[in-house]
């Protein structure tokens, strides 16, 4: 089989870079080990949430997707509460601040990810679930990418979209840069006696930060709980009612008592940063070029830009003349997304290191740059902008 490019992986990276690029009458084709199905709205909240900045929105627009999410459940926030549990500085965000309706949204992976394979798909793209690559040769001007399936297809563009562990990435070689954190993100949906006000609160507890997003039902929550690994076992291992005791403590002023909680999971969290984006012919996004802490919940706002400005990018390209996969191109995506890329990472890293240290002179030191915060319009506007995610070198379809 012969295609113009082979995305792998139809997370939600890979396929909205398929959904990206459908316009351009490319023969494109997505593979994947999963098929993802249509959510059901009357199930329970997913464990898996993302926290959406308004320009990951703008670009599920652009491709038809946030049509389909609007049909299922979402649910928008408008203001973000951020504060330490053993200071007195509290930092409010609000829509209102910066004229807008919400600063971003909470929409479940797995109906984000359908969502955006369905305007894929639509579109013309060719899905091949379930299948995965188990090998990858370089031919002269091409690629030789073979599934499980036995099926070999050559194509001039494989973009590597498949995830933390990318295949890809290894097939080819391509080193990483890791840091571990020695913690877990512990993750769970909570039913909470006070409603959440469409507020996503974080308190960064001597533990680590703990992040209550709310759900379409305004007593629903998803939480993110980033722990040390030995603290996890311990939180894991509680009964359900010995836990929504310990949640209940850290946000019983906005939300009183966690009335219910539903199974919990836990992730490692390990920062990893592929040593390039790029070769002759292939390109990393989302996961398999970068992961990151949760606590700023980035990580597939992160990759939705890779894949716009990599869409951008073959566009570019096409429009010049030159031929897919070209080197070019590539490096252009590279230099417009690693950088920023590892300015994220490394801000989160300081960020998570900062509040794990309990100094006394420390926690006014953090107190007191909140209070400044807080005090100064234009720098709130500021964070409230990057929280939004409309700021930097942005794609056209993130504005
Ligand atoms: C606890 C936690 C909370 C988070 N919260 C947020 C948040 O609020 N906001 C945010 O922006 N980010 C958040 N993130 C990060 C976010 O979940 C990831 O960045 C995102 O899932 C990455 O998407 P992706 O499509 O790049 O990779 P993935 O979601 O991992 O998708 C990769 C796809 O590739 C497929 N695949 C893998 N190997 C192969 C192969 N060999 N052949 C074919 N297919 C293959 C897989 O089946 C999968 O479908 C969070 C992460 C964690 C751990």
């Amino acid at each position: 089989m012969q295609a113009d490019i082979v995305i792998v992986g139809a997370g939600m990276v890979g396929s909205l870079l398929a959904a990206s690029l459908q316009h351009l009458s490319l023969n494109i084709v997505v593979i994947d080990q999963i098929h993802a199905t249509e959510p059901n709205n009357q199930a329970p909240y997913e464990p898996r949430v993302s926290a959406l900045t308004r320009a990951s929105q703008n670009m599920l627009t652009h491709v038809g997707a946030w049509s389909l999410v609007k049909q299922k459940r979402y649910a928008p926030f408008s203001t973000m509460q951020v504060r330490e549990q053993e200071g007195h500085g509290e930092l409010l965000f609000s829509a209102y601040d910066v004229g807008v309706s919400h600063l971003g949204c909470l929409v479940e992976n797995n109906l984000l990810q359908w969502a955006l394979t369905e305007c894929a798909v639509q579109g013309g793209v060719k899905l091949i679930v379930p299948d995965k690559v188990v090998a990858l040769e370089r031919l002269t001007q091409q690629w030789q990418v073979t599934l499980a399936s036995g099926t070999v297809i050559t194509t001039p563009l494989v973009v590597g979209a498949d995830g933390a562990f990318s295949a890809i990435r290894q097939l080819v070689g391509i080193g990483i840069d890791t840091w571990d954190y020695q913690q877990q993100a512990i993750v769970c949906t909570v039913k909470t006696q006070q409603p959440h006000q469409d507020c996503a609160r974080q308190v960064f507890l001597g533990s680590g930060p703990l992040a209550f997003l709310p759900l379409p039902d305004e007593h629903y929550c998803s939480i993110v709980w980033s722990i040390k690994n030995e603290e996890a076992a311990r939180i894991l291992a509680l009964s359900d009612d010995d836990f929504k005791a310990q949640l209940s403590r850290h946000f019983a002023q906005e939300l009183g008592a966690v009335e219910w909680c539903d199974t919990r999971y836990a992730f490692p969290l390990i920062a990893r940063h592929a040593q390039r984006y790029f070769l002759e012919g292939l390109a990393l996004v989302g996961d398999a070029a970068h992961t990151i802490h949760p606590l700023a919940g980035q990580g597939v706002n992160l990759g939705f830009l890779d894949a716009a400005v990599l869409a951008e990018e073959i566009e570019h390209s096409l429009k010049r003349g030159l031929a897919l996969g070209n080197m070019q191109s590539l490096s252009r995506y590279s230099r417009r997304r690693r950088p920023h890329n590892a300015l994220i990472m490394h801000s989160m890293t300081a960020l998570e290191r900062a509040y794990a240290l309990k100094q006394p002179a420390l926690v006014v030191a953090r107190n007191e740059a909140v209070r400044q915060i807080n005090h100064h319009l234009w720098l709130k506007g500021f964070f409230e902008k990057q929280a939004m995610g409309l700021v930097g070198d942005l794609p056209t379809m993130a504005h």
